[in-house]
């Protein structure tokens, strides 16, 4: 049995302002107080894990352990086949230095060309990941892994949604997420995913 949250107060394990909104925004409804690790100024862990699952962890409990209340924290990424499944945990550093989505989406292209991947579905095959972990003082943490399976379309189409979603078109559709609503892309994305699984999980 998952542990339920009985809350009233979470921090975010996040110092961005874009991503604890949405957060608020998911968690509204449900009683939840939510306060940022950018807020209380609590430092940012390093990401030393290997998989999301890890990653996720431990920003999660560095958060609970120096607010000494419940956090929530994600990991997230793409994972392309043909790439042997990178960027994954590495998707932000393909960014760049900078953080320029467009940089990370280029070298993909330029990752499958090179391996003479050809322009088909099957072969261009990537997936979306999304894990949260709830962690609470005593340690205790429920982890879920929200997935969008798809595959990568050059050249990018689309000005919505964020990072990667230009190149990004999920299976059984003919748009990419950028060219989707908010509403369109939360209800079928690897976050959206996670979210409904932790929420029925531990908030309801
Ligand atoms: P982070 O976990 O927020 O640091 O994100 C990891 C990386 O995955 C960043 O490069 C994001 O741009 C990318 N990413 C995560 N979720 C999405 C998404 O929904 N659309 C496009 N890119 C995403």
């Amino acid at each position: 049995m998952p542990r339920h949250f009985v809350g009233p107060k979470l921090v975010v394990a996040t110092h961005n302002r874009g991503k604890a909104g949405e957060i608020r925004t998911m968690l509204s409804g449900f009683g939840v107080e939510i306060v940022s690790a950018g807020e209380l100024g609590l430092p940012v862990p390093e990401e030393t894990g290997t998989t999301f699952e890890e990653n996720a962890t431990l920003k999660a409990l560095a958060a609970t352990r120096a607010s000494g209340l419940p956090a929530l924290a994600d990991d997230s990424g793409l994972s392309v086949a043909a790439l042997d499944g990178q960027p994954g945990l590495y998707t932000a550093d393909w960014e760049g230095p900078t953080r320029d989505a467009m940089v990370g989406m280029k070298r993909i292209q330029d990752e499958l060309a090179k391996r003479k991947v050809p322009d088909t579905d099957g072969a261009r095959g990537a997936t979306f990941h999304c894990v949260l972990a709830l962690a609470w003082p005593d340690e205790h943490v429920e982890l879920v892994h929200g997935t969008l399976d798809g595959r990568i379309v050059w050249p990018p189409r689309g000005t919505g949604g964020h990072g990667y979603d230009p190149c990004f078109q999920p299976k059984g559709d003919a748009r990419t997420t950028a060219e989707m609503t908010d509403a369109e892309k939360n209800a079928i994305s690897h976050r959206g995913r996670a979210f409904r699984m932790l929420v029925e999980a531990c908030f309801r």
